[in-house]
């Protein structure tokens, strides 16, 4: 039933022992950290959204919900206020997997990589863009974009999502005046801002 000899040799229903994070300058929990028992493999993986069977795509069923900036290939959202000082989503306008991205698309992606993180760094509380693309959670191709704030070491590293959800939210206007600053930058280049 296991899929293959990496999945047999897993010791499923055991804790692991969270010793190789405990102390790392990049790893923001000290003291008795419990890990979670490993859970079996599911098998087939439940679907996606945007995948037959799953939930609807969000991107798809609302192209423009939480939009600041877009053009003919692609689009950038905004999530906030977040604890970071800036949280976004690059996807593309039409349905692709990153296994089916059209050449043309694929083409522009690393310059709007480029162009995105270098629009978020224009705000002054950040030092760095990071950008991931994990894709469990929809088919829609997406990458997110957050914002590592300026001299903020403890955020190094991929533990800055986790940071994200723990640290206080940026207030309402703030988050405002960072996604106009954003969607401006970004378009001085080609496309256009999305009112909010
Ligand atoms: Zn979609």
């Amino acid at each position: 039933m296991l899929p293959s000899e990496y999945h047999r040799r897993l010791p499923y229903g055991e804790r692991m022992s969270p010793e190789p994070l405990v102390g790392h300058p990049f790893f923001p929990f000290e003291g008795d950290v419990q890990v979670v028992p490993l859970a079996e493999p599911v098998l087939p993986e439940p679907p996606r959204a945007g995948e037959p069977g799953g939930k609807p795509c969000a991107k798809c069923a609302d192209p423009d919900g939480f939009v600041i900036w877009r053009d003919d290939q692609w689009s950038l959202k905004a999530f906030g206020p977040t604890g970071l000082p800036f949280v976004a989503v690059l996807e593309p306008q039409e349905h692709y997997r990153l296994d089916n991205l059209p050449a043309e698309l694929t083409a522009t992606l690393g310059p709007m990589i480029q162009r995105v993180a270098k629009a978020i760094q224009g705000i002054d509380s950040v030092a760095r863009t990071h950008f991931n693309r994990w894709g469990d959670g929809s088919e829609h191709f997406h990458l997110w974009f957050m914002a590592r704030p300026l001299g903020m070491m403890q955020l190094r590293g991929a533990m800055i999502a986790a940071w994200d959800d723990m640290l206080p939210k940026i207030p309402e206007d703030e988050f405002a005046a960072n996604a106009r600053q954003v969607a401006a930058a970004l378009a001085e280049d080609g496309g256009e801002t999305v009112g909010r």
